[in-house]
């Protein structure tokens, strides 16, 4: 009887070490989400996209920034990051692409850093404006003037939040926090910037409306050029992924352990992004693939599954909105087979 109890002991004491060592070596291998993803699914669902839409021609480089016009159309690429640092690439993901328009996430994760979520709704707010994302007719009939966040208009607004001695201390601190978000040093492209900077009256422009209205928070035209610098910083899809996983991994750096956006933030980043990550075509988003993402003229677009990872597809052609055509197709497709979209009960695992 003794002898038994004391084996029942023994067995028990056992299984609570092993249990114990196997939590632990498995909290240590993911310590902060308990949904990333398996790897070899993954893996499979992004080679079946890549040969699906490898030769997809649909839509055209952006040609209002003359250097994006040259970029080679047929560059594709497709990276994955997960919450646990697992990389997954295929394609051209080592090219350096213009981050473009993704810039502004980044930009409004620091302006909040600096003055407090609340602050950077009053200044900038959150509005879709079911316009092109360059629109001033938004900026004359928006209430808020600036829209939000990731129209060009609330972008310069939410540039000129960035504190500062001088234009120069400002854009080192952007490009220094753009880094650490992606885990390493990025830095400008030259051509892109100076192609941006000898063509953008419209963004000029849109600074003017917006002192009229006194939305803009520091010189107008030094704010335009720091937003026309931080849209030309170059990011591969996978530097660019990883940023998307800081995002999806509560602002902790996946690479690095860096907590560099404030939890607290995150849900305002990225329900700005479902609401008007894609501009004018973010509805349509919506309803297709259910994540949060943003897209730039470059070509890139990041989509965020929280607590998951993130997902980027790099491919220049462009539709009327602004948005990558092959990117749009293959995370749609991405998220539909890996159940990511956040509207759908199953994201969470429901049967
Ligand atoms: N730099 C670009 C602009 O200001 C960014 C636009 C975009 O990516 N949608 O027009």
């Amino acid at each position: 009887m003794f002898k038994n109890h004391g084996r029942v002991q023994a067995t028990y004491v056992i299984v609570l070490i092993a249990t114990t060592f196997i939590s632990a070596s498995l909290s240590a291998q993911n310590p902060r989400s308990p949904v990333a993803p398996r790897r070899e699914l993954v893996e499979s669902v992004i080679k079946e996209a890549y040969e699906k839409y490898k030769t997809e021609t649909k839509g055209k480089n952006a040609d209002y920034i003359p250097y994006l016009a040259q970029v080679d159309s047929k560059l594709f690429g497709i990276a994955i990051v997960t919450t646990d640092n697992q990389v997954l690439t295929l394609g051209d993901v080592k090219y350096s692409f213009s981050i473009q328009s993704i810039s502004k996430v980044f930009t409004l994760a620091l302006a909040m850093q600096e003055l407090g979520a609340e602050k950077v709704f009053e200044k900038v707010g959150s509005e879709p404006t079911g316009r092109a994302f360059n629109s001033p007719i938004a900026v004359v009939d928006m209430p808020s003037h600036t829209g939000n966040p990731f129209v060009n208009a609330g972008a310069i607004a939410t540039t000129s939040l960035i504190s500062g001695n001088d234009a120069t201390e400002k854009w080192n601190k952007i490009l220094s926090y753009y880094g650490r978000v992606a885990g390493e040093k990025l830095t400008l492209i030259d051509d892109v910037y100076k192609s941006e900077a000898a063509t953008n009256t419209g963004n000029k422009a849109l600074s003017m409306l917006l002192a009229k209205y006194d939305r803009i928070y520091a010189d107008p035209f030094e704010s335009v050029d720091i937003y026309t610098k931080q849209c030309s910083v170059g990011v591969n899809a996978e530097q660019l992924a990883r940023m998307g996983a800081t995002l999806a991994n509560n602002g902790i750096n996946p690479a690095t352990g860096e907590q560099v956006i404030k939890p607290e933030n995150i849900p305002h980043i990225l329900s700005t992004m479902a609401v008007a990550g894609l501009y004018d075509g973010s509805g349509g988003w919506a309803w297709h693939v259910g994540l949060p993402a943003k897209s730039g003229v470059g070509g890139g677009i990041v989509a965020v599954a929280p607590g998951k990872g993130a997902i980027v597809v790099f491919a220049p052609p462009l539709d009327d909105a602004g948005n990558s055509v092959k990117a749009q197709e293959v995370i749609e497709f991405v998220t539909q087979k890996l159940h990511y979209n956040l509207y759908s009960p199953s994201s969470v695992g429901w049967k």
